[in-house]
């Protein structure tokens, strides 16, 4: 059993237990998300004890110098003394708009106090009201001034409701990252780059696209965006002409349940996408949103010829509260 130190309190955490989950357990209320150690929502900092190298996993060097660590990953080997992380890994940022997609989807924008380095397409944390955390992807440019995110509304949705209910411009939130690796790494023009996304998985597929253009990428780019219907989908005329001012760049808005007639292809996504495109050797393909469907698309892409390290895919997996 280690004993961890924290805030001037001292708790016991069992053998096999991770620090986030014995601090929770203790009462303790601490942020977190996805309790897998890739959010960094419950970043904290070691001032004494040994940390173990997997909750360490991935940071930089002068992070891991200082102590940070994730605890939700950190089944500890001694006992270790712990603070909370400042604004040296969490940046503040106000809202400076919020406009409605679609009625699901509320398109926020964030001016952080300083500037965030970031691909398009990867995801940061949002941190409100203490352990209130959250990922979402991040759909502007690394050259815009604000921080785009998609937000889809979910029923009971503590984060989510907040966007669409209660926030204002000019709150402030914080935020944390970026992470993932789910964005365009130039080079290879000429290669074709397959975008699929459902719902909000958009929102990293609108960034890739805009940045894979702005690198002078020449290869066909098709972006696949699915929705159950179509009120749905968002962004529908922006991106079609997007499409029309790009020779290869093509745009197939897709319902499970609609109409041909309205100019959307109709069917499951993974299925919309193979019959168009059933052989993919050689492809680079970027997959986001809904968690199961990622993992159908990964397979299949996978199995249709696209090498499995030429599959980049965010899946949006809801936080793992307890
Ligand atoms: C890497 C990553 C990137 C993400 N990017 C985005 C993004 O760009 N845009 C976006 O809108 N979301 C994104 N998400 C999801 C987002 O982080 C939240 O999970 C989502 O907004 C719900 O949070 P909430 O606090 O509103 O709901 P919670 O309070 O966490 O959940 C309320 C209830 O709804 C359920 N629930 C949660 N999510 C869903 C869901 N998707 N479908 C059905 N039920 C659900 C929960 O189980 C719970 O019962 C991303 C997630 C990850 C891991």
């Amino acid at each position: 059993m280690a004993l961890v130190e924290y805030e001037g309190q001292t708790y016991t955490i069992a053998p096999g237990e991770t620090v986030l989950d014995g601090l929770l357990r203790n009462g303790v209320q601490a942020a977190h998300a996805c309790k897998a150690g890739s959010c960094g929502s419950c970043m904290l900092r070691a001032g004494k004890g040994t940390i173990p190298a997997r909750a360490q996993s991935g940071f930089k060097e002068s992070w891991k110098a200082q102590g940070y660590f994730l605890p939700c990953v950190c089944v500890p080997e001694t006992d270790i003394a712990v603070t909370r992380v400042g604004t040296d890994v969490q940046l503040g940022a106000s809202i400076t708009s919020l406009e409605l997609l679609s009625p699901d989807v509320m398109r926020a924008r964030l001016r952080c106090d300083s500037p965030i380095a970031f691909h398009a397409g990867q995801y940061v944390t949002i941190l409100r009201e203490g352990p209130l955390a959250r990922s979402y992807s991040i759909a502007s440019l690394p050259d815009e001034s604000e921080i785009e995110l998609h937000i889809r509304k979910i029923a009971g949705g503590r984060m989510s409701g907040w966007f669409h209910h209660a926030a204002a411009v000019g709150d402030r939130v914080s935020v944390l990252g970026p992470s993932g690796e789910c964005f365009y790494v130039p080079g290879r023009e000429e290669q074709p780059i397959l975008l699929v996304g459902t719902g909000t998985g958009l929102a990293p597929l609108y960034g890739i696209l805009r940045d894979a253009l702005r690198h002078g990428h020449r290869g066909p780019i098709h972006l696949f965006h699915g929705a159950l219907h179509k009120g749905g989908l968002y962004l529908v005329e922006e991106l079609r002409r997007l499409a029309a001012r790009h020779k290869h760049v093509e745009y197939t808005p897709t319902v499970l349940n609609g109409s041909e007639s309205d100019g959307m292809a109709v069917g499951a996504i993974d299925q919309v996408v193979l019959n168009r495109f059933p052989k993919l050797a050689g492809w680079r393909a970027y997959v986001c949103g809904d968690p199961g469907i990622v993992q159908t698309l990964r397979k299949k892409l996978f199995l249709s010829g696209i090498s499995i390290r030429e599959i980049y895919a965010d899946a949006f997996l809801p936080a793992a509260c307890s």
